[in-house]
């Protein structure tokens, strides 16, 4: 029997913001664009229309940027500790309401409540805290550079920080680039992305009395229009993008013409590696459950840390591809609004298209489906459910195992010899993340040694933690984020003052 509580969460729409939808808030207050332009925001769980927001432009842009930029001066001066004080308090709003924003983040995004969109909302609320604490640490040195002189350096903000984030996991990003720019003294425009602004939108309700005006704010709208005007503001000294790896060229491009500091979260095609050991009776579990977690199925894949090829040993393949097949083939996919459901909807019709054209063409290559198979076409679902799917009898030069597929779409290579493994690992132009199973240290001390990638996992295939740096090398981006090292090397610049003390 379904038991009643899930009845409810099924049907239930969630509570929208309110003023909000107004889409920008500009210099304290909430304001529709002037263009009266509006975006439709979906929910992708049940193709329907969530919300109307207001879709700003150039000209929004435009205003949030000077409000910020007028804001800076007065916000820099600020103790350090005195910043972090509204980051806490948004911690702790938001901690209040999170059932209401992990409803509306899994209407929105189609990441599922329970294993997505509630422990987004509570790592939210982590995220802010740690960085309202830990940015009293932004301090300078003092410099031993000879008799009669006295030298210092301190941690500067560069001014009004320009950030864009993604749909996938808006509220976490949009909170992220929220806490490390304004914590350490910088003035922010954050635009969220057009499939996903709601979530973002109650965090600025919530946070619209806690800072002065001017300091935060929003413009909602499309990449082209308020993402490229925000990319290519003058007054905008840092940007600080997390997106595709094909925008974050073009936003590099934009911040290039005008010299201005550049933060790049960008995408992934990560490797995991199994190694015989790791499929021992005792660990296979732990093996099985790591994967299944690495590739980030219950988000629909739609993770840019997403182990998307795994490197199984031959020795391990019939021990370990049985049981992920059952595993995977028995998580639960539907509403996200659903408490039952282990796994969600992909977040809009374009991007469940190409999710289907890549099973498609795989399996027309002759690849073998062990779990899963191609997703129906999109004119016949009444949500956007491709099954979790592994995918067989390739090799690393498929498209599927080159392109970010962005889906619940894992592709399994067999291996046996380990420079074969890690030089197939290593050929490709990403280098988020990668994941490594074996119980042996020297295995892991070598293996982790030769991967290419900003972050690797070893017997495990967990998120983020508030503290770790963490961010891509290659073309998965520049610079890192989470930890406070990542906020002061990416949202400061080092200034040095000399003082002659004379004879
Ligand atoms: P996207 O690049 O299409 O969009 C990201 C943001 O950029 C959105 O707000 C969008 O409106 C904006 N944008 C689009 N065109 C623009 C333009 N011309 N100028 C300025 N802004 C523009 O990415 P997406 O589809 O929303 O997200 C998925 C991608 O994000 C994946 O590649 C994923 O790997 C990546 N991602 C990376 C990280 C990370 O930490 N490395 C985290 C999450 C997602």
């Amino acid at each position: 029997m379904v038991p009643i509580m899930n009845i409810l969460t099924a049907h239930c729409n969630p509570v929208l913001p309110t003023e909000g939808l107004a889409g920008c808030f500009i210099d304290g207050e909430w304001q529709a664009p002037a263009s009266g332009k509006q975006l439709t925001v979906e929910n992708p769980s049940r193709r329907s229309t969530l919300a109307e927001v207001g879709r700003g432009g150039t000209e929004e842009v435009d205003q949030a940027v000077s409000a910020a930029s007028r804001a800076f001066s007065a916000w820099r001066v600020l103790a350090a500790r005195e910043r972090g004080k509204p980051l806490l308090a948004l911690a702790e709003r938001i901690a209040e309401h999170t059932e209401d924003i992990a409803r509306l983040l899994a209407a929105e995004t189609g990441n599922a409540l329970r294993t997505q969109a509630r422990p987004e909302v509570m790592g939210t609320a982590e995220v802010l805290r740690y960085y309202g604490g830990a940015i009293a640490e932004q301090k300078g040195e003092t410099l031993p550079l000879g008799p009669g002189i006295f030298s210092y350096s301190t941690r500067e903000p560069h001014g009004v920080v320009g950030a864009i984030i993604p749909w996938n996991a808006p509220l976490l990003l949009g909170a992220m680039k929220l806490s490390m720019a304004l914590a350490t003294g910088n003035t922010l425009v954050l635009k969220p992305a057009e499939d996903a602004p709601l979530a973002v939108i109650r965090m600025t309700e919530l946070a619209a009395d806690l800072f002065p005006a001017g300091v935060f704010n929003l413009v909602t709208g499309v990449g082209e229009e308020a993402g490229a005007a925000l990319a290519r503001h003058p007054l905008v000294s840092k940007t600080s993008f997390t997106g595709s790896s094909e925008v974050g060229k073009l936003v590099a491009h934009a911040a290039a013409d005008r010299i201005a500091n550049v933060t790049l979260e960008l995408g992934g095609k990560s490797p995991i590696i199994v190694y015989p050991d790791a499929a021992s009776e005792d660990l296979r579990e732990n093996t099985v459950d790591g994967i299944v977690a690495a590739m980030r199925f219950s988000r629909q894949g739609q993770s840019c840390t997403a182990g998307s090829r795994l490197f199984l040993h031959r020795d391990a393949w019939d021990r370990v591809m049985p049981r992920l097949a059952e595993k995977v083939g028995a998580m639960k996919m539907g509403d996200a609004l659903d408490e039952a459901n282990d796994i969600g909807a992909i977040i809009n019709a374009e991007r469940y298209t190409a999710v289907r054209d890549y099973v498609v063409e795989a399996i027309e290559q002759g690849a073998e489906v062990i779990v899963g198979g191609a997703p129906l076409p999109t004119e016949e679902v009444a949500g956007y459910f491709p099954p979790a799917t592994i995918l067989a009898g390739l090799d690393n030069t498929w498209r599927i195992a080159r392109e970010e597929v962005f889906g619940p779409v894992l592709v399994a290579i067999p291996w046996s010899d380990e420079d074969d493994v890690l030089d197939w690992a290593n050929d490709t132009h990403y280098g988020l993340a990668g994941y490594v199973f074996t119980p042996d240290v020297s295995t892991i001390m070598r293996v982790t040694q030769r991967l290419d990638a900003g972050w690797l996992q070893v017997n495990q295939g967990a998120g983020q933690i508030p503290g770790m740096s963490y961010g891509g090398t290659k073309q998965s981006g520049i610079g890192s984020e989470f930890s406070i090292e990542g906020a002061l090397e990416a949202y400061t610049y080092r200034k040095s003052v000399t003082i002659g003390l004379g004879s």
